[in-house]
C-alpha cells in the first residue's frame, strides 16, 4: 500500500476524491448559516482532542474526521448573510483547477520544473499586463495583496538606491514612502521590512471621504524633498479596503511624473474593474503606474491564493534576482520565474485563473464585479433612508459602512453598539459582518462579494442587525436601572 499519488494509487485517489467531493458538496447542500456559532472553547476542545502523533487512521477515515471538523465550523463565504471581509464564492471551474494543481505540485519557480505551466503564467501576466494598459508590461504571481505590495516597494527602494551615489543605509534612512491614511495597511509594514525609517511613510490628505488629494500630494512630495528625504514611492489605492474609494489615479501619475516619483497603484480589491465593461474608467491612469497589485482572491472570485504584481518596465523587476548555481545556472536562457519572484519554490495558482478566463470568460467576470458593486449601491440607499440607521460615505466599490442609531442614542451609544452587534451575530453564526474606525469612530461595514446575494438577504442581515443592537441596548437599560436601585 502507498500513502502517496503514484501510478499504483489512481483507484484510492479517485474514491477519496470522489468521497471529499460529496462531502464539501453535502455541506454546501446544508449550511444553513455562514457559521456554526460554536464558541472558542468548544472548538478548541474539537482540535485539542485529535490525536496528530499516533498511527494514521487512513485517508477516508481522516476525511470524514474533518468533516465533523472543520466542514462543520467552517466560515461559508458562498453564503449570502457572509458580508463581513474581502472574501468570495469561488469560481467553480477554478476548484477543478486547484484540485489539479495540487495533484501534479508543480512548482513554477523554474522552467525545468514547470515547462508550459510557466508558459501558461507568462501568458497570463501579459493578458493580466494588457488589462491594465502596459504594453510591454510583466510581473509575477504573488501570494496575495500583502506580499504583491512589498515586492512593488522593494523593487521602488531598489530604483531609488540606484539613484543615489551614497551608501545603502543612509539611502534607506532618507527613503519616504507617500499614502493616505486609507492605503492598506501592508504599506507601513512593508516599509518596516525594507528596512525604512520610522518615519518613512507620509500621510498624504485626502478629500475627506478617503481619496487622496492630488494636490496635497504635490505638497508633501516638494516638503520631503526640501527637508533632504527621498521619495521612494507614491502608493495609490484602487480601491481602499474599508471606504471603497478609489483614489484619483490619473491626476496622481501626473504628480508622481512631475517629481519623477515610482507611482504604485495597490488595486488588489479594485482589479476586478479591469474587466468590466461599465467601470473600467474608475481605474483610468492606472497604465501610467510603474507597478499594480492585482488580487484575483478578492474581485475575480478565485481560491485563495491567486494574486499578482505586474510592472511596467520589465526590467525592474531585476532587482530581485539573486543567482543559485542549482536553480538558474548563468549558461541557462530558459525563463525562470524565480528570477522575478520573491518565492523560491511557488504553487501554480495561475491555473485556476487560467481555467476560469476559459471557461467563464473576462467579460463575465467583470459582470459579476459589477452586480456586487450595484448591490452595494441599492444597500446604501436602503441604510440611508432607515432612520435607525446612519450611513457613512458611500463607496465606489462593494461595501457599506454604517451604525446603529436607535432612538435617543447617543454617539457614545451608537458606538458601543458597534462591537456588541458584530459580536451578537458572529455568536450566532447567523450573519457575519465586519467592523472598522472610519474617522476616529466605529462602524460596522458589510463587504458584498457575493453575486448571487440579492437586495433582500441583505435586508434580512441589516434585519439582525437591528434586533441585535435592540437586544443589547435593552440589556443595557437593565443594567443601568439595576445600577441606579444600587
Ligand atoms: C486585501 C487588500 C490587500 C492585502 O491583500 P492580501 O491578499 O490579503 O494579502 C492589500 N491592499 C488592499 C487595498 C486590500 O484590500
Amino acid at each position: 500500500m502507498s500513502e502517496l499519488l503514484t501510478s499504483s494509487t489512481v483507484d484510492q485517489y479517485r474514491s477519496l476524491i470522489a468521497q471529499t467531493s460529496s462531502r464539501v458538496a453535502a455541506r454546501f447542500a446544508e449550511t444553513a448559516k455562514p457559521a456554526s456559532g460554536a464558541s472558542r472553547a468548544d472548538l478548541q476542545r474539537l482540535v485539542d482532542a485529535v490525536d496528530l502523533a499516533g498511527s494514521g487512521v487512513g485517508g477516508s477515515s481522516a476525511i470524514e474526521e474533518i468533516d465533523e471538523l472543520f466542514l462543520a465550523h467552517a466560515v461559508w463565504f458562498h453564503h449570502p448573510a457572509y458580508a463581513a471581509h474581502l472574501n468570495c464564492p469561488v469560481a467553480l471551474p477554478a476548484v477543478a483547477a486547484e484540485s489539479v494543481l495540487a495533484a501534479v505540485n508543480t512548482s513554477v519557480d523554474t522552467y525545468d520544473q514547470s515547462t508550459v505551466g510557466t508558459l501558461m503564467e507568462r501568458r497570463l501576466i501579459e493578458v493580466a499586463a494588457g488589462w491594465v494598459g502596459f504594453a510591454a508590461g510583466d510581473g509575477v504571481f504573488t501570494s496575495g495583496g500583502t506580499q504583491s505590495n512589498m515586492h512593488a516597494l522593494f523593487l521602488a527602494r531598489e530604483a531609488a538606491v540606484a539613484q543615489l551615489d551614497e551608501p545603502r543605509s543612509i539611502a534607506l534612512s532618507r527613503m519616504v514612502v507617500f499614502a493616505t491614511a486609507s492605503s492598506h495597511f501592508s504599506v507601513g509594514k512593508s516599509a518596516l521590512l525594507l528596512g525604512l525609517a520610522d518615519d518613512a511613510v507620509i500621510e498624504v490628505a485626502d478629500d475627506g471621504d478617503g481619496r487622496m488629494l492630488p494636490t496635497a500630494l504635490d505638497a508633501a512630495i516638494a516638503a520631503a524633498t526640501a527637508e533632504g528625504r527621498v521619495p521612494m514611492a507614491v502608493v495609490a489605492t484602487g480601491g481602499t479596503t474599508d471606504r471603497g474609494v478609489i483614489d484619483p489615479i490619473a491626476r496622481i501619475a501626473e504628480v508622481c511624473d512631475a517629481h519623477g516619483v515610482w507611482l504604485h497603484v495597490d488595486a488588489a480589491y479594485g482589479c476586478g474593474l479591469l474587466v468590466s465593461q461599465r467601470r473600467r474608467h474608475l481605474l483610468t491612469g492606472i497604465d501610467r503606474a510603474r507597478s499594480v497589485t492585482v488580487d484575483f482572491h478578492k474581485s475575480f472570485f478565485q481560491p485563495v491564493s491567486s494574486s499578482a504584481l505586474l510592472v511596467r518596465e520589465p526590467r525592474d523587476l531585476a532587482a530581485g534576482a539573486w543567482h543559485a548555481d542549482y536553480l538558474n545556472p548563468l549558461e541557462n536562457d530558459e525563463p525562470n520565474q524565480v528570477d522575478k519572484s520573491l518565492q523560491t519554490t511557488r504553487r501554480f495558482d495561475a491555473l485556476k485563473l487560467w481555467v476560469s478566463l476559459r471557461a467563464i470568460g473576462p467579460d463575465r467576470i467583470g459582470e459579476m464585479f459589477d452586480t456586487v458593486i450595484d448591490l452595494a449601491a441599492e444597500v446604501g440607499d436602503v441604510v440611508d433612508d432607515d432612520p435607525e440607521f446612519e450611513l457613512i460615505g458611500r463607496s465606489q466599490l462593494s461595501t457599506v459602512l454604517f451604525r446603529v442609531r436607535p432612538d435617543g442614542a447617543s454617539p457614545a451609544e451608537q458606538d458601543a453598539l458597534v462591537a456588541g452587534v458584530r459580536r451578537v451575530l458572529f455568536e450566532s453564526g447567523r450573519a457575519l459582518v465586519a467592523k472598522t474606525v472610519i474617522d476616529g469612530r466605529p462602524c460596522l461595514k458589510l463587504t458584498l462579494l457575493n453575486p448571487e446575494t440579492t437586495l433582500d438577504d441583505v435586508r434580512a442581515i441589516l434585519a439582525m442587525v437591528k434586533d441585535a443592537a435592540s437586544t443589547l441596548a435593552s440589556i443595557d437599560d437593565e443594567l443601568e436601572l439595576v445600577g441606579a436601585d444600587a
